[in-house]
């Protein structure tokens, strides 16, 4: 656990999608007293609210002017459930399973993609990291939300490896999908997430890459905490 003398610092994981980096951030921030802040989750919050009001649907582009002239009605905020994990809220509305679904993962990279969405999301992530503490990951955090992070880490793995692990939890949640439809997701995500203009998916120079495809969860979480006590001085 933190002790409260110890220097609180940020920490930013980044990442594709579905490689891990959300289950990683979330036990390092257990086990060090840290909070944990979903960056992902604030995206697939838009992309609802853009879903709900007709400003996207899957296979359709995001009708731009609509999904910015929505942002002031747009709060996201977290609450904390009973067994410690973060709920987010969408106007005041539990949405955490809903911005789970296929079709939010569908849209959810061509609204990120959006300059407008992104300055302000990056701007209420920046206000949460304000008092450090913070483990956060995302795409761009390390890179754009906080460049000035103590700790940095960008997380790979195959898509293969991706798509299964996503399919894995998909099935769990007893959404009915497929392999392919899961791996065609993942893949179309990792493009748009790197060649988009504004914060496109990169590793910070000073990232340390961690390809965890034949890692087991316990493996990593190990390999993550022991970052974390070597760059907070810890060791
Ligand atoms: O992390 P997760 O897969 O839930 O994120 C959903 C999507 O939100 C990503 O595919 C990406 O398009 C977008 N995103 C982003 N910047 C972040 C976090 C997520 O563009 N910091």
């Amino acid at each position: 656990m933190n002790q409260p003398s110890e220097k609180k610092i940020i920490i930013a994981i980044d990442g594709f999608s579905s490689s891990g980096k959300s289950s990683m951030a979330r036990q390092l921030a257990k086990s060090i007293g840290y909070r944990y802040i979903d960056s992902g989750a604030m995206y697939r919050a838009v992309t609802l609210y853009a879903i709900e009001h007709g400003y996207v649907a899957p296979g359709r582009d995001p009708d731009v002017d609509a999904v910015e002239a929505s942002l002031p009605h747009i709060h996201i905020s977290f609450a904390i459930a009973p067994d410690g994990s973060q709920i987010t809220e969408l106007n005041g509305r539990n949405v955490e399973q809903q911005i789970r679904s296929m079709a939010v993962s569908q849209c959810v990279s061509p609204i990120a993609a959006i300059p407008q969405v992104r300055h302000a999301l990056v701007a209420m992530q920046q206000q949460l990291g304000r008092d450090k503490g913070i483990v956060m990951d995302g795409r761009d955090i390390g890179t754009t939300v906080f460049p000035e992070a103590e700790m940095k880490i960008y997380v790979n793995a195959s898509p293969q490896t991706r798509a299964q692990r996503r399919l894995a939890e998909l099935v769990e949640k007893g959404v009915a999908t497929s392999f392919e439809e899961v791996l065609a997701n993942v893949i179309s995500r990792d493009h748009i997430d790197r060649t988009r203009a504004e914060s496109p998916l990169r590793k910070a120079p000073d990232a340390i890459e961690l390809d965890n495809s034949t890692m087991s969860i316990a493996q990593q979480d190990a390999w993550l905490i022991d970052q974390y006590h070597r760059i907070a001085g810890l060791k």
